[in-house]
């Protein structure tokens, strides 16, 4: 990948950060910019999200509109994003008129999914196995390569399990495609996992990458349901799955935090990691950063964009982050009387089914000194 032919510019307290996409992640990394002494300006297309309460400026327009765009970049100094599925050509305007971390080139390549898994395994990085499917043909091709089950995924636009379905023995091979709409496609094959781990990390202006420990994670309805940290996999295994991250950093000329998600898989030969995932941003699975590291994820993303030094990734010790999926919302009380928790509030006004309204970290060694401490 190019090289960032942009200054490496260094900002300081008083700078203006532009956040593309308004969720809880756009509200974390808001508040953890605030902490540094910057103000932020969100630039979303919908008016209620959590983010822009938290803002300096927001800006609500569509994700393709250029006067918006043009404004919002006038109005600050970098500009980042907390959410993928904004148009390319959005990140490719915005980076003519300010400095675009991570670059327009990472988001389009994490953007499809055929695009992303090529780029993997041309780094000698194993993936689960894949071939493109453009059409019902192609799918039946496909099928005849890989076998069944496997996972027809569409190359764009999909998270959290949206845009993919299982392709089992008998399955309609028609049926599955029109299920995803026709779209472009990649069919994956199935992988029998012992567990989903994850690394979270980032990589500064200056080429420095600092990872945090690898997570484990637990998925319900395809949606991140828990990440204890240390993840419980071999040692070697954390090593091994930590320098996957750092060579697909590297390779990408990475700025910012970016997350890695990868399948733990037994063989007779041992243990083997397959990478899934790369997203582009801060991620679910580094939450627990924000009370069990001695850096966070999102200052550590607003560190690398503004081309600050990078901080410590050190855990405190032993966490478990546990999401707050729709109406696990109501229990937030609870939570407050759990020694070592630290409850984590989206402010989103509509609990929905699936909808991630908040998190809970369990500080693990808080809960075993409760007894020694002067509360
Ligand atoms: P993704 O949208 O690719 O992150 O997939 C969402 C979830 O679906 C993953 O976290 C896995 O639990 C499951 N999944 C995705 N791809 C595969 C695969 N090739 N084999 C088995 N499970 C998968």
């Amino acid at each position: 990948m190019a090289k960032t032919t942009l200054a490496p510019t260094t900002l300081a307290p008083g700078a203006r950060i532009g956040i593309v996409g308004g969720g809880q992640l756009g509200r974390m990394l808001a508040l953890a910019a605030a902490r540094l002494g910057m103000s932020c300006h969100i630039y979303t297309d919908r008016k209620d999200d959590p983010a822009i309460e938290i803002a300096a400026a927001a800006t609500i327009a569509p994700y393709d509109n250029e006067m918006a765009l043009a404004g919002f970049a006038a109005d600050v100094d970098v500009i980042t994003y907390e959410f993928e599925n904004i148009p390319a050509w959005s990140a490719e305007f915005l980076a003519a008129i300010k400095p675009v971390r991570p670059s327009p080139a990472v988001l389009a390549l994490t953007q499809d999914r055929l695009v992303e898994k090529n780029f993997i395994a041309s780094l000698g990085i194993e993936v689960a196995p894949f071939a493109q499917v453009d059409d019902a043909g192609a799918l039946a091709r496909a099928i005849a390569q890989i076998g069944r089950p496997s996972i027809l995924k569409t190359r764009r636009f999909g998270y959290d399990g949206k845009g993919q379905t299982l392709v089992r023995e008998g399955s309609d091979l028609a049926v599955a495609f029109r299920s995803l709409g026709g779209q472009p496609s990649i069919l994956e094959g199935f992988v029998p996992f012992v567990c989903e781990v994850s690394v979270v990390a980032a990589r500064g202006l200056d080429g420095d990458f600092v990872a945090w420990d690898v997570g484990l994670n637990t998925h319900e309805h395809h949606i991140l349901a828990t990440t204890e940290v240390p993840a419980s996999i071999d040692p070697d295994l954390r090593v091994r799955a930590r320098d996957k991250a750092m060579r697909i950093a590297e390779a990408l000329d990475y700025v910012g935090v970016l997350a890695v998600e990868m399948f733990v898989v037994s063989t007779p030969e041992g243990k083997r990691l397959l990478v899934n995932e790369i997203a582009p941003r801060v991620h679910n699975s580094g939450h627990w950063t924000l009370d069990g590291a001695a850096t966070s994820q999102f200052e550590q993303h607003i560190r690398a964009i503004c081309g600050f030094p990078l901080g410590l990734a050190r855990a405190h010790g032993p966490v478990e982050m546990i999401n707050l999926i729709g109406d696990d919302i109501f229990r937030w009380r609870d939570f407050l009387d759990v020694p070592g928790a630290c409850l984590h509030v989206y402010g989103k006004a509509d609990a929905r089914p699936g909808r991630k309204m908040g998190h809970v970290t369990i500080l693990k060694s808080a809960e075993r000194d409760d007894d020694d401490s002067t509360r």
